[in-house]
């Protein structure tokens, strides 16, 4: 497996593989890997080759938020990507993505406005920003993206057709833990207790999908449940004298909107995805669920 630190190593070496007529399927990354980026790379594989990237990007973090304590596991990441047959991968550093004078931004598209657009102004620049200089960086013919971060996939879509970037997107399925847990580097910084509760926010989008497949396609009147049973609400009386066991900290947005331009639905008449996002102590949690009636 080759590990590329330079742009322009990792360019040479994905435009060889296309230039000869091979799919290469990418994966970008901020490591710390676990069974959900693992499962991108399995997708990925349907491509002649694989390519990871590793980059913690520095500027799609907010001021507040966990930049300098995000986990770091290079060594461990890379034998992971080695055993699951990743052909190379891409890790530059912060000087070679933003040297001395870099400038440039890309302005994020409309879908970018909303939901984690409003919760972590300045987020989406970053990311479309980075996505844009890795998809350079690494011509793929295919990229591949999770719905765990359902807006940042279709942000990354958006811009990527905007900006005819000649890489196929693709969004794969949330990998969960047994009990429900969308997996997340970020689970790692949960204790027992605040683990136990953030298993709320898969119960709530169960119980949303649950009302939704029984008849109910009022948005106003799934989103006020969905929001009862994130902040504890609906507590039975054992638990009502410590509803903190039962609740986020605190409730970003449990939303209902349009799976494709995430924009706000009165009923649930076409595709819709509800998404949730909140704090459990310092640990900020997002989970969602695409609603869409089978057609037989
Ligand atoms: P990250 O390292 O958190 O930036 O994630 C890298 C890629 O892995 C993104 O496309 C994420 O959406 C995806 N990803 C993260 N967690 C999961 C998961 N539990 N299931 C599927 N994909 C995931």
């Amino acid at each position: 497996m080759e590990v590329f630190n330079s742009p322009e190593a990792a360019r040479v070496f994905v435009s060889a593989l296309r230039s000869q007529g091979r799919t290469v399927g990418f994966v970008p990354t901020m490591g710390a890997l676990h069974a959900g980026h693992l499962s991108l790379v399995e997708s990925a594989r349907s491509c002649d080759a694989v390519v990871a990237s590793i980059y913690v990007n520095p500027t799609q973090f907010g001021p507040n938020e966990d930049l300098a304590k995000y986990p770091r596991t290079l060594n461990a990441d890379l034998e992971q990507l080695r055993s699951a047959g990743v052909s190379a991968v891409f890790v530059p550093t912060n000087e070679q993505m933003y040297p001395d004078g870099f400038s440039t931004t890309v302005e994020p598209p409309r879908v970018s406005e909303t939901l984690e657009g409003t919760c972590r102004p300045g987020h989406f620049r970053g990311v479309v920003t980075v996505v844009l200089k890795l998809l350079n960086a690494v011509p793929a013919s295919h990229a591949y993206f999770g719905k765990k971060d359902y807006q940042q996939w279709r942000v990354i879509e958006a811009m990527s057709h905007d900006l005819n970037v000649g890489t196929k997107i693709i969004g794969c399925e949330t990998v969960r833990e047994a009990d429900g847990l969308a997996m997340s580097s970020r689970n790692r910084y949960l204790t027992v207790e605040q683990r136990a509760r953030a298993l709320l926010l898969s119960e709530t989008l169960q119980h949303v999908e649950t009302a939704f497949r029984g008849g109910e396609i009022q948005t106003d009147i799934l989103q006020n449940s969905m929001r009862r049973m994130l902040l504890g609400e609906n507590v039975s009386a054992t638990t009502a004298n410590a509803p903190n066991l039962h609740r986020l900290d605190t409730l970003q947005y449990a939303q209902i909107v349009s799976a494709h331009d995430l924009t706000p639905l009165s009923s649930i008449d076409r595709p819709a995805v509800a998404l949730i996002a909140g704090m459990i102590g310092t640990t900020r949690l997002i989970d969602n669920r695409e609603l869409t009636l089978d057609v037989n």
